[in-house]
C-alpha cells in the first residue's frame, strides 16, 4: 500500500484547467482510515465520531478516547484530521444515553451541538482528548448542527476553557457545519468565529426542504441538487470568501460528479466524501473546466426543481461532446 501520509505525495486532483481541489476522506470508524490512505486523500475531512459509541452501554472516558484520536492522527501524519464533536439526539441516542429519563428522543428534540451543550459532562470529555491529541498533530474541531454565533461562541469558550484546565499551549482549529436553515441566517455571526466551515448538504437539504434525508434514496425531489440547497450553498460560499474563510463540503452528495461540478461552479474548493467514490471523482473532475462549471452552477441556480438542473446537466455534457 502507497503511503500517502504526506501531503506532497497525497495524490492530486485538479480540474482541467488547473484548478485545486481538495479531497479528504468521510470516516465513521477509526478502520475507515485504510481506505483514506489507500486512495491517496489529502486527509479527513469528517469524523462522525458518534458511531463509535451509538451502541455503546457505558459513557466513553477521556483516555480511551484520547488514544484513538493519537493513534488516528499518527497514522495520518502530516496530513489533517477534522473531528466532529458527538452529532447525538434524535434516533443518534447510544444505550448509555437512553436510559436516562431525562433525555427525549423524538426527532425535534435537541441536537447536535444543543445536545452536546445540555451534556456538558460528555462534551468537556471529548473536547479534552482532541485537545492533548491536536498538541502534536494537525488536528481540528468541527461542532455539528450550529445553528448561529451564541451557542457556537459557548462551545469555543468551553474549548478555551479545556485547554487552559490542560495547560495546553496551543488550540486546535475550531470549526461549525452550516447545515440548518438557522446557520444560514448567521452566517457573518459564524464566520467572524470560525477557523474553518464545514456544510453538511445531508441535513441542509433534510432541513430547507422539510424531507427525511432518508427519503433522498426513492424520491427525486429530495435532493442537494434542489436549487434552493444550491442557493443556499451559493451564500455560504461568498459569505466564506468574504471572510476568507477555508469551507468544504462533506456531504454524500459531494461524492457525485455531477453535483461536484455544480459545488466547484459555485465555488467550493474541498470535497469530503466517502473513500470508495473519491477515485471516480477525481477522474471526473480531472475532464471538467471551472469556467463551464460556474456558468453551470449560475444556470442551476434559477431553474425551478432538481429535474430541470438535471437536464440542464444533460444537456450541457451533450453539447461539450
Ligand atoms: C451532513 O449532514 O451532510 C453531514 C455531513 O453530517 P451527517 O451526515 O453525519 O449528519
Ligand atoms: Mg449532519
Amino acid at each position: 500500500q502507497a503511503n500517502h501520509s504526506d501531503p506532497a505525495t497525497a495524490t492530486k486532483c485538479q480540474t482541467l484547467d488547473g484548478t485545486d481541489i481538495m479531497l479528504y476522506g468521510n470516516v465513521g470508524l477509526a478502520a475507515d482510515l485504510d481506505q483514506v490512505l489507500h486512495h491517496g486523500l489529502a486527509g479527513v475531512g469528517l469524523f462522525r465520531t458518534e458511531f463509535l459509541y451509538l451502541q455503546s452501554e457505558r459513557r466513553p472516558d477521556t483516555e480511551s478516547q484520547r488514544l484513538l484520536y493519537e493513534q488516528m492522527a499518527a497514522r495520518l501524519g502530516d496530513l489533517p484530521l477534522v473531528i466532529r464533536t458527538f452529532d447525538l439526539g434524535g434516533d443518534k441516542l447510544p444505550p448509555f444515553l437512553s436510559q436516562d429519563e431525562n433525555v427525549d428522543a423524538s426527532s425535534l428534540s435537541l441536537r447536535g451541538l444543543r445536545f452536546s451543550l445540555a451534556e456538558k459532562d460528555l462534551l468537556r470529555s471529548q473536547l479534552t482528548a482532541i485537545v492533548r491529541v491536536a498538541q502534536d498533530a494537525d488536528v481540528k474541531i468541527l461542532f455539528p448542527m450550529v445553528i448561529g454565533g451564541h451557542d457556537f461562541s459557548q462551545a469555543i469558550a468551553m474549548v478555551d476553557e479545556v485547554v487552559e484546565e490542560c495547560n495546553a499551549f496551543k488550540r486546535p482549529q475550531i470549526g461549525a457545519m452550516i447545515e440548518t436553515p438557522a446557520a444560514l441566517f448567521c452566517l457573518d455571526e459564524i464566520l467572524e468565529l470560525a477557523d474553518f466551515i464545514a456544510i453538511g448538504t445531508n441535513d441542509l437539504t433534510q432541513y430547507l426542504l422539510a424531507a427525511d434525508r432518508e427519503l433522498s434514496a426513492e424520491n427525486d425531489q429530495v435532493t442537494a441538487m434542489h436549487p434552493a440547497v444550491l442557493r443556499a450553498i451559493h451564500q455560504i460560499a461568498s459569505a466564506a470568501k468574504r471572510w476568507d474563510c477555508p469551507v468544504c463540503v462533506c456531504g454524500e452528495e459531494a461524492g457525485d460528479p455531477e453535483f461536484a461540478e455544480l459545488l466547484i461552479g459555485l465555488g467550493i474548493r474541498e470535497l469530503s466524501v466517502t473513500s470508495s467514490r473519491s477515485e471516480k471523482l477525481r477522474t471526473a473532475i480531472a475532464k471538467m473546466d471551472s469556467t463551464h462549471a460556474s456558468a453551470l452552477a449560475l444556470k442551476a441556480q434559477d431553474c425551478r426543481c432538481p429535474q430541470e438542473v438535471r437536464q440542464l446537466l444533460r444537456l450541457a455534457t451533450k453539447n461539450q461532446m
